[in-house]
């Protein structure tokens, strides 16, 4: 019933195979890119037919097949193969019968109603919903995320806009807990001052609702709705990347917002001037307020997290247990989280106490995974090696492509398997710039989709630092 008029029709897998497989790959799908993320573009996916190693993917729209592309292929290919290593690449096709542009895309976050009937979507519904839990008061404050939560909470609690931090720009790697603060804004907001009309939502969703609004020449409409918010946050703005014309009029409603003194929130991943495919003018207006950025997490801080956690569980968890789980995941809070939730999960339903033995048989692959923490010079290391060069080439500046492609290598491989920022990354390579650095992760990134044995040498190498 999948089978779409533009994939081979001689399956050498059969698609109940390829379903099976899709199904499996989908929890560390949405580990990877996020839960957002993960329901607006990789949910709509219905996986299609398996055909001389490559596998067919159907999305309801071409939209969505353009940016699952831009952003998420590689990491679906990945994935995949981690699974079946005969899987050697990845295509996209319009499903049959959705091809039609001419109806909104079956965006399962968005509301269907078309955009021009009667029933608009007003802000409410236009901004995402927020999760109860992420509160001010949930939240665990520690020296890497004091500036963020201090900068949040004043935002939150000031009656109108906050001089000197409009607008506030909260950066930070994955898990670190943007969304979660930017949700406590939003939510102190609401209950304390009605009266404000705020407006959250992911960058992703933006767009989305910006090309929309296009197709059915509904900008005004679109405009107006944006425009008439006291408060706009947008979350994971890195996502605006690359589209001109959305990134057009976010720049446009943003300076409408700031000029008539609307306070504005945005979150990403990294500075306003690393945001990479973003206009320059718009980055260096994004950093013209506030910009707080969250810093990895310390031990003090992980322990507090749990010891916060334990509390609202209201779980037995002896202190040891909570000593050897913060000092072994240092990776992000949301890993942190989870590997507790296991934890107090698996004892509830053995009915067993929590111990460090069964806390380490409960969590076996993912502190073995940890357990490597994996280093720069572990990194540097190994490619050396790999690609037979000297380790001190990875410091030195000489541009011949035998060492300066392996150094890219590097310096890609350690932006994926470590926590460290551009800018430390750079410094370890012999006090590089993080452009540099940044030039070299899209290099690769770019090169690894045409290049297959250097996405294989990626991966195996990954493989083996990961061990
Ligand atoms: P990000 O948006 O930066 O990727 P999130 O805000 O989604 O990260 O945080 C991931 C998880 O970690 C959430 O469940 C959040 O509540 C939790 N978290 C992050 N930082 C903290 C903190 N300082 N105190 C308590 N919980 C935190
Ligand atoms: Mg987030």
């Amino acid at each position: 019933m999948y089978a779409a008029a533009t994939q081979p029709k001689e399956s050498a897998v059969p698609s109940q195979d390829i379903t099976e497989l899709w199904q499996r790959v989908q929890p560390q799908l949405r580990r990877d890119v996020g839960e957002a993320s993960y329901n607006s573009w990789l949910h709509p996916i219905i996986p299609g037919t398996f055909s001389q190693g490559r596998v067919f993917l159907q999305v309801p729209t071409r939209f969505i097949r353009e940016w699952v592309e831009t952003h998420y292929l590689d990491t679906i290919r990945r994935t995949l193969r981690a699974c079946d290593p005969a899987i050697r690449g990845v295509e996209l096709t319009i499903a049959p019968g959705e091809a039609s542009e001419a109806r909104p895309a079956a965006t399962p976050t968005v509301s269907q109603t078309h955009p021009s009937s009667a029933a608009q979507p007003d802000n409410e519904s236009l901004s995402a919903p927020l999760d109860p839990r992420f509160t001010f008061e949930a939240f665990v404050v520690g020296k890497p995320n004091e500036l963020a939560y201090a900068a949040s909470r004043r935002v939150a609690e000031s009656q109108a806009v906050t001089p000197g931090a409009n607008p506030l720009f909260l950066y930070g790697g994955v898990g670190l807990g943007k969304t979660h603060l930017m949700h406590a804004i939003a939510g102190h907001i609401r209950t304390h001052q009605p009266e404000r009309r705020v407006l959250y939502l992911s960058a992703e969703k933006f767009m989305y609702q910006f090309i929309r609004a296009v197709r059915y020449r509904d900008t005004m409409e679109f405009k107006e709705q944006f425009r008439s918010v006291d408060v706009l946050m947008i979350d994971d703005v890195q996502f605006i990347s690359g589209k001109e014309s959305t990134q057009e009029e976010f720049f446009h409603t943003f300076n409408a917002l700031v000029d008539n003194n609307r306070q504005v929130v945005i979150s990403a991943d990294r500075s306003p001037s690393d945001l990479e495919g973003v206009e320059e003018r718009i980055r260096s207006r994004l950093g013209w307020g506030l910009v707080a950025d969250i810093h990895s997490t310390t031990y003090e801080l992980r322990l507090g997290i749990l010891q916060a956690k334990r509390e609202q569980l209201q779980a037995e968890v002896p202190d040891a247990v909570l000593e050897f789980l913060a000092h072994k995941i240092a990776s992000n809070v949301r890993e942190l989280e989870g590997a507790l939730n296991r934890v107090v999960a698996h004892s509830q339903l053995v009915g067993r106490p929590i111990n460090l033995e069964t806390t380490q048989e409960v969590l076996r692959d993912l502190l073995r995974s940890c357990d490597r923490r994996i280093t720069v010079e572990d990194i540097q290391k190994k490619v050396a090696e790999h690609f037979n060069i000297k380790v001190s080439e990875m410091h030195s500046a000489r541009r011949s492509r035998s060492v300066a492609r392996p150094r890219q290598v590097a310096m890609a491989l350690a932006k994926r398997l470590t926590s460290k920022s551009l800018p430390d990354i750079g410094r370890k390579f012999g006090g590089k710039d993080h452009t540099t650095v940044m030039h070299a992760v899209k290099r690769i990134e770019e090169l690894c989709r045409t290049d297959e044995e250097l996405a294989e040498d990626i991966e195996l190498l990954t493989r083996m630092l990961r061990g």
